[in-house]
């Protein structure tokens, strides 16, 4: 008999298959068990003749294939194409794939019994089994435990004594989502926009950029989209920011389609990610809505692919292996043969250009549409946004809330409403100094100050997590009693807060109060029946929540965010204060939004007081254009780190010498990255910045190919940065 060679892919940093023997074919995209090194692995058989390097019998075998349904070819695809455009290994991008391994096995059926044959009872147990079967004829196992009120092993040892005959049973159907219940009533505009939807699904291609406040039906104007596709026999996946899987959205997707989304995201156990994994591999799950990862979920036939909240800054995963999600979904969707729907109420700015949405802006890329809704359903008026100046209106000593926002809170709650104070700043304050020396408190491992966390009566770093108790005295001149906070934090400002309205019902929302999509649905649960008077949070707020019975929003510290040396800084701010203002008034309560600001002149302060978007967008549009950056260019960002400074300097130094110097590439550093010791390594940026006629993966691979660093200093390369510490 003669050996087949088979090329595997195995989920490690490595970028081609490996070969291994089989003693039959075995169909491409199957996932196998093989030993790597000495341990035993799972790979997938790729595709393509086997690199050929070994004679078959000196390859190690296949040593089994696994009971799963095989990796799609799409799928397949979509994988060398990220791995390509990320300048990732293509088995690290597997590993994102298959890291459910227990999933890769079958789930046992479901075991029943049936009386055997000519079966007498000899016990009072015994009776009260057969009587149970009497009726039903076969009985699922823990069903007839329960109905006979006896254990699973006591069963089983009945079906040894040739009492019971055990038998398997089929799997319990599953409901699925019916697209033919009746969704409301759309009006003219959001019918209209419903349309050119089921037109792509129809088509199976285009990207189509759905934009709209806050309230304007996106959400359901999608769903519509959804139906369509189901009604096609294919299937959807919906990525939404982690934060943003609250049971709001589930409620609103059961109401319209009857049944649950398959979910996907860090918070599932163990046995849901197993059990939601194998759905998904066979076919079971139309449709899965999902936070980033869900991106490399083994659904196959994908007919719809939306990426709600695109513009979150939380689709771009920074470890690990580092993606856009949304420029991924885009990829993912072209090799599926499917449409892509990205909303958003703030459009970042690179998926505004390419749609075409900003006046006087480039057209639309081939392909490419926007839909805008203009109206908020029910016709709620848009809050007024006013901007406090701090010049001005001060606050009291050693306080940070001015008096026109302390007028304000106390007249809406006074008034029975709700009140969000927003500031994007975990803890009690961003700074701990000692009053005598003027010492700061550091991080020992990052360039970060300390965050004083009064909740937890602890100094974080925000950066590494490292933490410790407040001192009692001053590390630098020893002085006791001297150290103070400075600087607000939500906590902080909760206090304050608490001081003004005395018995209001305060909550503090943040990561480190709300850490999870359960707590998270608590938070939204309790402000919908009016358990709190006001929210004290960060942007986990501005999130597309409907509260409404929250009509006054004030931002602490607008300036937050703005400038620093990232490029997005003033699109960010302006989006993430875009989104809160939408927070503030629903159907026919009307909202205000105070933004307390230092300088009110600020051309994202000005546009944001006019409510005037367009504006904005093309001031910073056409800066943009100028500095050949996003989107009429790209970058990549190169960080060399490592512990010892001098070296990682050096080496640095090196790799931008090596640069291939080709026009339309400008490669700027190495400099200290702005986090330029994090977790004990020193850290040395790169920025490459090219023309939009540059491949800048291939410019990359060119010039890091062959580069090695010695395994002490690490290369970390982030196509498309969005983080620029
Ligand atoms: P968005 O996604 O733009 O924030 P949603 O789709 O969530 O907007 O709609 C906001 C609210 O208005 C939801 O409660 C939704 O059910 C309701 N709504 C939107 N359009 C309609 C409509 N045509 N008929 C009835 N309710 C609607
Ligand atoms: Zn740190």
């Amino acid at each position: 008999m003669s050996a087949t060679v088979l090329p595997i892919l195995l989920p490690v940093p490595l970028d081609r298959p490996l070969d291994y023997r089989a003693e039959a074919p075995i169909p491409v995209g199957s996932f196998v068990r093989v030993a790597l090194g000495s341990r035993e692995t799972v790979g997938v058989v790729w595709d393509g003749p086997p690199s050929g390097g070994l004679a078959p019998t000196r390859l190690k075998p296949v040593l089994g294939k696994l009971e799963a349904p095989a990796l799609p070819e799409p799928l397949r695809r979509f994988l060398e194409a990220a791995a390509r455009e990320t300048l990732t290994p293509l088995g690290s991008m597997l590993r994102l794939v298959s890291s459910v391994s227990t999933a890769l096995e079958p789930e046992p059926l479901p075991l029943g019994y049936r009386a055997a044959g000519g079966a007498r009872p000899r016990s009072a147990l015994e009776r009260r089994v057969l009587a149970a079967l009497a009726e039903a004829g076969t009985l699922p196992a823990a069903q007839l435990a329960r109905l006979a009120g006896t254990s699973r092993p006591a069963l089983a040892r009945l079906a040894e004594a040739g009492l019971l005959e055990p038998v398997v049973l089929a799997p319990p159907a599953e409901p699925r989502p019916d697209p033919d219940r009746p969704g409301p009533r759309l009006t003219a505009e959001q019918s209209a926009a419903a349309r050119t939807l089921i037109a792509r699904v129809e088509q199976g291609s285009g990207v189509v950029l759905l934009e709209g406040v806050p309230g304007s039906g996106k959400t359901e104007v999608y769903f519509e989209a959804i139906a369509a596709t189901l009604r096609r026999g294919k299937r959807v996946l919906v990525l939404l920011p982690e934060i943003a899987l609250t049971a709001q959205w589930l409620e609103r997707f059961v109401q319209r389609f009857g049944v649950e989304p398959q979910l996907w995201h860090s918070g599932l156990t163990a046995s849901q990610r197993r059990r939601g994994w194998r759905r998904i591999a066979e076919g079971r799950a139309p449709v899965v809505v999902g936070a980033r990862s869900a991106l490399f979920l083994p659904l196959a036939e994908l007919g719809l692919l939306v990426v709600d909240e695109e513009h979150d800054p939380s689709f771009k995963q920074d470890e690990g292996v580092v993606y856009h999600a949304r420029e991924l979904a885009l990829l993912r969707a072209r090799l599926e043969g499917c449409p892509v729907v990205l909303v958003s109420a703030t459009p970042s700015l690179e998926v505004a250009t390419a749609a075409g949405a900003v006046p006087g802006g480039p057209p639309a890329r081939p392909g490419w549409s926007h839909l805008v809704l203009a109206d908020r359903w029910g016709g709620a008026a848009m809050p007024t946004i006013e901007l406090v100046d701090l010049r001005r209106e001060r606050p009291p000593r050693g306080a940070f809330l001015s008096p026109p926002v302390r007028a304000a809170l106390t007249a809406t709650l006074e008034a029975g409403e709700q009140a969000l104070l927003f500031l994007n700043r975990r803890g009690f304050a961003p700074l701990t100094l000692c009053r005598a020396c003027g010492h700061r408190l550091r991080c020992p491992s990052c360039t970060a100050w300390l965050t004083a966390h009064r909740l937890r009566r602890r100094l974080l770093c925000h950066h590494c997590g490292w933490s410790a108790p407040e001192p009692e005295h001053c590390p630098a001149c020893g002085a006791v009693g001297t150290l103070v906070a400075s600087g607000p934090g939500v906590e902080r400002i909760a206090e304050e807060a608490r001081a003004i309205l005395p018995g209001a019902r305060i909550a503090v929302v943040t990561s480190d109060t709300v850490d999870s999509a359960r707590a998270a649905g608590e938070m939204v649960r309790a402000v919908l029946a009016g358990e709190l008077d006001l929210l004290v949070g960060t942007q986990m707020l501005a999130k597309g929540h409907h509260f409404p019975r929250l009509t006054l929003v004030a931002v602490v510290d607008a300036d937050l965010g703005l400038g620093g040396g990232d490029p997005r800084a003033a699109e960010r701010s302006f989006q993430l204060l875009q989104q809160v203002a939408g927070r503030a008034g629903r159907a026919d309560r009307p909202g205000r939004v105070l933004v307390q600001t230092h300088d009110p002149n600020h051309p994202v302060m000005a546009a944001l007081a006019r409510g005037d978007r367009t504006a904005f967008l093309r001031a910073e549009l056409a800066e943009r254009e100028a500095a050949g950056l996003p989107p009429f260019g790209r970058l990549a960002a190169l960080v060399v780190s490592g512990a010892d400074a001098e070296e990682v300097r050096g080496l640095a130094r090196a790799l931008a010498r090596a640069a291939p110097s080709v026009e339309g590439v400008r490669v700027l550093g190495p400099a200290p990255a702005p986090l330029a010791l994090l977790r004990g390594r020193w850290r040395e940026r790169l920025l490459v910045q090219t023309a939009p006629s540059i491949d800048l993966p291939s410019f990359l691979r060119g010039w890091l190919a062959g580069r090695r660093l010695p395994a002490r200093v690490a290369l970390e390369v982030d196509v498309d940065p969005v983080s620029f510490l």
